[in-house]
């Protein structure tokens, strides 16, 4: 196929100037971005508008967390003088009947942006014939550019009975709650998960082959929160895991474990990792160079191996995160299309949340990546009883900790554990961002009284 000049649509060779493969965070923001510049622009999508993270992912996961999270809300009322008649209850049909009324109505606002926007919806599995054509529903469609937005897939490992697990993507349709459940994993999505199961009545176990979760953040944060992962209720087993599934007569699952143990639970749900997803995509087609996981090698500027073949957000591995695959959409758009060429991403300081009971949210470094880094850090923690549950009479702590350069005064990392963890960090990485210094946390005058004013009173050094 001959390619024509970067700049100019060139309709006598290709039937669109871009076409975007997965209508995820990434792939829409892409799609819409560049049909808004003038630019021929079609995606394909073979299940749902918005991707992950509207569908199986952050939306309705959160929608989930606030649902578990009611029953301890009205319990905390009662040391401020609320009570009930005794007859409150939980339905899950209704919150899964809402819930879907909510992501529908996503769907659509997703649909209208992009056919506002010009871009074409084309429902389907794409598939690579050769670099410049895709086969979607049995028609051949050419493009000068080609993206592969195709997001990732839930992994499990294949054992004795694993076709009995379910993974998030199907938890978030379960007919009926179980009473008990077995969570594997130890990333955010388990934790989150079992988070979610436990708050809404079912008996969890948090299944984990390491010696704690969460891998990879800050270690005092780790420790802090299995301590108030506990008093919630959740199971953890640690240094164990699954090696075979059983249906037994009375439709629950037996677990067996490497420990010996055996237990019984109405549903397993697996969330050990996610591989991209890249299955059926004709990769055979085109010489698409994958690194040892399996995900798209791709540069700065979300190019492959293949000259006109791009590829953003989970597929490239990197942070896995929906706003990470939004800047990556919206920064291929203007670096293809736009004559002012956007800056390159920077991946330094990205807040993160992880929606367990409480919350955890974090942005920058661990105290562990700092010593690594830096010759003399000092860190502040602060641990305490949030206000509310002083009446509320909850037995639920607080962390707050920041990792600070010593010799040039630089705050390097923010951690919290508590309540709106991720709406207090958000602000927080503007900071960061911004290169504040300790100095500038201190100068900063608190909102009282507020959790988050802890992060502008931390005076003393902890170590
Ligand atoms: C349970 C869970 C909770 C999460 N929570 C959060 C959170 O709280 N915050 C956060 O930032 N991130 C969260 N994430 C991660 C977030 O959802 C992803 O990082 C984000 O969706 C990645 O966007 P993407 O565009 O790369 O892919 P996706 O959003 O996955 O979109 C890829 C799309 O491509 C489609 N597709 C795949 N192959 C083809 C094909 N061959 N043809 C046509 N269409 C195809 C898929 O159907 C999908 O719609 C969560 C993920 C999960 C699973």
């Amino acid at each position: 196929m001959p390619s024509s000049d970067n700049n100019s649509t060139d309709k006598t060779l290709y039937d669109y100037d871009l076409f975007v493969i997965g209508a995820g965070s990434g792939g829409v923001r892409l799609a819409r971005m560049s049909a808004g510049m003038g630019k021929k622009v079609a995606v394909a999508e073979d299940r749902y508008l918005g991707g992950t993270c509207v569908n199986v992912g952050c939306v309705p996961k959160k929608l989930f967390v606030y649902a578990s999270h009611i029953l301890e809300d009205l319990e905390d009322g009662r040391g401020y003088g609320w009570s009930t008649d005794g007859k409150l209850k939980f339905n899950w049909q209704t919150l899964l009947k809402n819930k879907n009324t909510e992501i529908e109505r996503l769907n659509g606002i997703y649909h209208n942006l992009l056919v506002n926007s010009g871009a074409e919806i084309i429902n389907g599995r794409a598939r690579f014939i050769d670099n410049n054509t895709v086969e979607v529903n049995g028609k051949h469609i050419t493009a000068k550019r080609i993206v592969i937005a195709t997001g990732s897939w839930p992994f499990v490992p294949k054992f004795e009975g694993s076709e009995l697990a379910i993974t998030s993507n199907e938890f978030f349709f379960v007919d009926e709650l179980p009473k008990t459940a077995v969570v594997v994993g130890g990333g955010y999505i388990a934790i989150e998960m079992a988070g979610i199961l436990n708050g809404l009545g079912v008996d969890t176990t948090l299944v984990y082959r390491g010696n704690l979760f969460l891998r990879g953040f800050d270690e005092e944060v780790r420790a802090f929160v299995k301590e108030e992962v506990l008093k919630k209720g959740i199971k953890l087993q640690f240094n164990d895991n699954v090696v075979a599934l059983n249906k037994t007569n009375d439709e629950l699952i037996q677990v067996s474990f490497e420990s010996g143990q055996v237990s019984t639970a109405g549903l397993v749900l697996y969330a050990t990792g996610r591989t991209p997803h890249l299955q059926d995509l004709g990769l055979e087609n085109v010489d698409i160079q994958l690194n040892s996981k399996g995900q798209v090698v791709v540069n700065e500027q979300f190019e492959t191996s293949v000259k006109n073949i791009y590829a953003l957000g989970d597929v490239t591995g990197g942070m896995q995160l929906t706003p990470v695959a939004l800047a990556e959409g919206m920064f291929l758009a203007h670096n293809l299309f736009n004559v002012h060429k956007p800056e390159l991403i920077d991946y330094t300081n990205i807040a993160t949340a992880v929606f367990c009971q409480p919350n955890i949210a974090t942005v920058g470094l661990s105290e562990e990546q700092a010593r690594e880094e830096y010759d003399d850090i000092s860190i502040f923690v602060s641990s305490f009883k949030a206000l509310k549950h002083t009446l509320s009479g909850r037995d639920e702590r607080s962390l707050m900790k920041m990792i600070v350069d010593k010799k040039t005064d630089v705050v390097l990392g923010v951690h919290m554990v508590g309540s709106d963890a991720g709406e207090i960090i958000q602000g927080i990485s503007i900071a960061l961002k911004a290169g504040a210094t300790k100095k500038i946390f201190d100068q900063t005058i608190g909102i009282h009284p507020t959790a988050a004013e802890e992060f502008v009173t931390m005076r003393e050094e902890t170590r």
